[in-house]
């Protein structure tokens, strides 16, 4: 497939794909029946579109909440047909009266304080990201039972610390516990960097003392990426008193982090401590068999929006589980990616077409070198570069050599005379029989297999 041709295509999709809220705004007439629709929808006005979420205008308070808790799945759903990537809804109260079609228009304004309204616009809950649709696999079967767990017994592990890298769906998971207990408590869920924006607002408004009191109403308090107040210390202190108010009153706390609490430098020890006090649990990096599950999952998702199969081979698929880095996130906007262009190319992809548009996208993001991969290689394994690179045949030498050549041959775009020029300029040869030892042993060798995954998560991590 030609490369130039498809980044035009993809340009001219994001286009052609803004959301048209006209018929999103019909199909839920017809959808949901004339009088829903003038009561409740007609006048809800498409403020703004990103990528992965809409913000939503609505008249009042009252408005919102009612359409939230009664509409807002078939709206998403709908807005979904539309457009797929959209997974979130965000309602945002405009001052202007409703028209005189709805009862409840004369509803008076709630005097609700402003704290109040800008948290729940932009800390809601969303209601895609819960318990039903995460998938489970070895590295998040702990941290998914034990949310499971403060569900059914709250407080009982106070509180519940959870951590680990980026897009491997901690807040997937808080957001679940969040929708579950939402059911008969009072929830607040907030990440840390928006506590901190209410903070510093309260504090230049005077509003320190109704910002106390809202936290510390909480029976439920979920925080995301506490990783965030390092080396804040005026949060910090503000954090560790809602912390032990809330803790005094047996409150549920829950907790993520992109770290383990005793990893949180610049953080005080006496907030460490309260942090690892309860359970601390984490989520590990995905493993083929789940990246295989959660792109099942996607497959089914997209047949039942669409109606149609996405156009991918089994070998494609396991080849997107296989080579994606260890990152759900990712993993799914690599997916994404696929049927896209798959959609438009009309064809059903090989792998070797997935590798060139997936290509893009890691290059855009990383630039990863031979010597890199060489430095990370030796180091791994502590040998001394020069001695890798030497042409020495024992073992301890030689399957380093063969890993650095293996990977250089997956993360690189470099031919394979370039690989062998870097390796002491070895032959194309020899490079090529080191990608199929180093294939084939990860099949069958679990500390081969172990070795390279860690080696390529230090090298893209870095
Ligand atoms: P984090 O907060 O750890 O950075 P997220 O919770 O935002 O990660 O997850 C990133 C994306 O991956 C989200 O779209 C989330 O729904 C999805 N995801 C992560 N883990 C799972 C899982 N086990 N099952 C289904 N989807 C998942
Ligand atoms: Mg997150």
């Amino acid at each position: 497939m030609d490369k130039k041709s498809l980044k035009i295509e993809t340009s001219s999709l994001s286009e052609e794909n803004l959301l048209q809220w006209d018929r999103v705004q019909e199909n839920l007439k017809e959808n949901l029946g004339l009088q829903i629709y003038t009561s409740w929808l007609k006048n809800i006005k498409l403020i703004k579109e990103y990528n992965h979420y809409v913000v939503l205008g609505v008249q009042t308070r009252f408005f919102r909440d009612w359409i939230t808790s009664r509409y807002a799945d078939k709206i998403l759903d709908e807005i979904k047909k539309h457009k797929l990537s959209i997974n979130r809804i965000e309602f945002k109260i405009q001052e202007e009266r409703t028209d005189s079609n709805t009862i409840y228009s004369q509803t008076p304004q709630n005097n609700v304080s402003d704290i109040k309204d800008s948290i729940l616009n932009y800390n809601r809950l969303n209601p895609n990201l819960n318990f039903e649709n995460f998938v489970l696999g070895e590295s998040n079967k702990l941290a998914y039972l034990s949310a499971q767990k403060i569900c059914t017994q709250l407080s009982r592990y106070n509180p519940l610390f959870i951590y680990g890298g980026v897009g491997l769906g901690k807040t997937h998971l808080i957001n679940s516990i969040g929708l579950k207990l939402s059911e008969e408590n009072n929830v607040m869920f907030i990440s840390a960097e928006r506590f901190m924006y209410q903070f510093i607002k309260s504090i230049k408004k005077n509003e320190m003392v109704s910002f106390k009191d809202f936290f510390r109403k909480a029976n439920v308090f979920i925080i995301d990426d506490i990783q965030f107040i390092r080396g804040k210390e005026g949060l910090q202190e503000e954090f560790f008193h809602t912390f032990n108010s809330l803790f005094d009153k047996s409150s549920q706390i829950v907790i993520s982090s992109d770290r383990a609490p005793n990893k949180l430098d610049r953080v005080q020890d006496r907030i460490k401590s309260r942090l690892s006090g309860g359970l601390v649990v984490d989520i590990g990096n995905p493993d083929y068999e789940l990246k295989l599950k959660i792109l099942k999952k996607k497959i089914t998702e997209f047949e039942n929006t669409f109606k149609e199969y996405p156009n991918l081979n089994e070998d494609v698929i396991n080849y997107l589980a296989k080579d994606s880095n260890s990152n759900i996130r990712e993993l799914i906007g690599v997916f994404n990616r696929i049927v896209a262009f798959s959609k438009m190319s009309k064809k059903q992809l090989n792998v070797n077409d997935c590798k060139i548009i997936l290509k893009d996208v890691y290059k855009s993001s990383k630039i990863i070198t031979i010597e890199k991969i060489q430095n990370v290689t030796s180091n791994f394994f502590s040998i001394n570069l020069q001695e890798m690179l030497s042409q020495r045949r024992s073992r301890p030498l030689a399957r380093p050599r063969q890993i650095a050549m293996y990977l250089a041959k997956k993360l690189t775009t470099r031919s394979l005379p370039e690989i062998g020029r870097k390796f002491a300029n070895r032959d194309h040869t020899t490079v090529i029989h080191a990608v199929k030892t180093i294939d084939k042993l990860s099949q069958n060798n679990e500390e081969i297999k172990k070795n390279v995954e860690e080696i390529k998560s230090i090298i893209l991590s870095e």
